[in-house]
Parts: C-alpha cells; structure tokens; sequence
C-alpha cells in the first residue's frame, strides 16, 4: 500500500494502474467506509482511498476544527484491506492560494442537506471533482448514508460528462439500527441510546409502506410521531421525496420515493434515510 500526499506523485504512481476503483472519505474509517473498499475490491482491478477533511464543506458554525482524526488508524485499517494507493493531502495541496472555482450542481443541492447547510454541497462537488480529476478511477464508491450527496455527485458526474461509474453501497448499521457515522462518537451514553429513534422512524414508515400506504402526508406523520416519542430528538427535517428530483411528493409513485431525517440529539447532528420500494 503506498501513501500518497502530493498530487504530482499520486498521478506519478496512478499511471501504473488501470481500472481503478476510489472511495473519497474524510478518515476516522468505521465498517461504512470499509464496505465501499470491500465492493471496490471486489470490482476493480486496483483501488485508491482518499483520507481528507474537506474544510469547504463545513459551514462557519460546523464541526471542521473538531471533526475526529485518527490518521494512523486509519492506515492500518486500510493495509489490511490490502488498498493499493492512499491519497492524504493537506489543505494547502488541495486549495493552494488563489485556486478560486468551485463546482454548483444547482437544483438538487438546494433542498434537505443543501437547505440546513448552506454551501455544503459546492464544498463537496468541488471536492469530489477535484478528487475525480486527480485521481482518474473508473469507478467510485458512495454510500446510500448521504443520499443527497449521491443524487449530486451522479448529477454533476452527468452533467460534466466525466468518465466514470458511481456506485451507491448499502448504508452499514450498528446491531440496533443506527447508521455508523464518524460523528457517532460525539454522542453521550443516554444520547446514543436515543438515537436510534432515527431508524426506529424509517422502519415504521416501510412498515406502512409495505402495508400499502402511499400517501406521502400519512409516512411523515408516522415518521414524525416516531421521532415525537424520543425527548432529545430537536427534529430538523422529516423528507419524502423524488429519488433524482429530491421534490417533496405527494404520493409514493410505483418507483418508489426517498424517505430522509435530520435531527439533533444534544450537540450532535444526525442524518438517515431509506428507499420506500416495493
Ligand atoms: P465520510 O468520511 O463521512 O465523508 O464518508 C465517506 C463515504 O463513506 C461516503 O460515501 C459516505 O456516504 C460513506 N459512508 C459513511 N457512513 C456510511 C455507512 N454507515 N454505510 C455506508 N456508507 C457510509
């Protein structure tokens, strides 16, 4: 495995490789990150991981400064996923002075995420394009964790005409529901305890869905009264949307329809979704 911190030596050594599989993360790697490296493996001839806190995707308020770091864990995680390349540049590489572009997908960063955290989704598109520029994959690997962010990426992937396949990889979940997430260790005892209520909300919308409720109004109801029942959830956003558009809709068409939440618990941010499909 070979650990790259310069653009001009990762595209030095990428030339070796063909086929290349890429999992962009911002480090602290937990079984999510994990799972998108085992379905690259598993697809791609050779794959390339980027570990880099992407600071212009943090509002002023957010957490960049005390976003959790853990870099030399991070290695020996991915030595013994046998990852080939790790690129881990530092903000001065990536954003050196005067570099001023940035990329603005437009319509579908405006609701959800892109509402609660302005200018997020320009931080990340700019990221990931640049990271797609440098690194020259075939194919790279997104969790269904952000489902916003992979309604983006594939828009701006499709709109710019860039040569690559993105691929969505399941949400991984600890053995109670909660979606693993790097922010998860924010939590207190009692507040992890609670945030579970988010998959609790989710599970009792498929359950309605199975049971044949289409109406958009009825499923954030349920997901709401879910929510209700958990004193330190400070609801955010309760979505039942367009899986491409991310447009609120009135009812679940046959193809199926994205149910998201946000929600803090305490200091912490939480985020969760899942498809409703027959
Ligand atoms: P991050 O380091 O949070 O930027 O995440 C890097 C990638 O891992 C993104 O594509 C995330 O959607 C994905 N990811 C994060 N958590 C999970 C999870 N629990 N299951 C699947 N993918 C995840």
């Amino acid at each position: 495995m070979q650990v790259i911190e310069t653009i001009a030596a990762f595209r030095q050594v990428r030339s070796r490789y063909t086929g290349l599989g890429f999992v962009p993360t911002m480090g602290y790697l937990h079984e999510g990150h994990l799972s998108l490296v085992h379905r690259a493996k598993e697809e791609c001839g050779a794959v390339a991981v980027s570990i880099f806190v992407n600071p212009t995707q943090f509002g002023p308020n957010e957490d960049f400064a005390g976003y959790p770091r853990d870099p030399k864990r991070d290695l020996e995680l991915l030595e013994k996923e046998q990852v080939d390349l790790v690129f881990t540049p530092s903000p001065g590489e990536i954003y050196p002075p005067g570099s001023t572009t940035v990329v603005e997908v437009g319509d579908v960063t405006e609701m959800l995420e892109g509402a609660a955290r302005p200018g997020h989704f320009r931080g990340v598109a700019t990221i990931v394009c640049k990271l797609f520029n440098i690194v020259q994959a075939s194919r790279a690997y997104f969790g269904q964790k952000d489902a916003q962010q992979t309604v983006v990426i594939a828009k701006m992937v499709r709109d710019l005409d860039m040569s690559l396949d993105v691929v969505v990889c399941p949400t991984v979940r600890e053995p109670d529901g909660l979606a693993i997430s790097s922010r998860n260790v924010y939590l207190t005892v009692d507040e992890r305890r609670a945030a579970v209520v988010l998959y609790r909300a989710l599970t009792a919308a498929e359950k309605h869905f199975g049971a044949g409720e289409r109406s958009s109004e009825a499923l954030r109801r349920i997901m709401h009264d879910t929510l209700a029942t958990e004193p330190q959830a400070d609801i955010e956003y309760i979505s039942l949307a367009d899986r491409d558009t991310l447009r609120e809709l009135d009812r679940v068409p046959p193809r199926g329809a994205l149910a998201s939440l946000a929600m803090r618990i305490g200091k912490t941010r939480l985020i969760d979704n899942c498809i409703l499909e027959k």
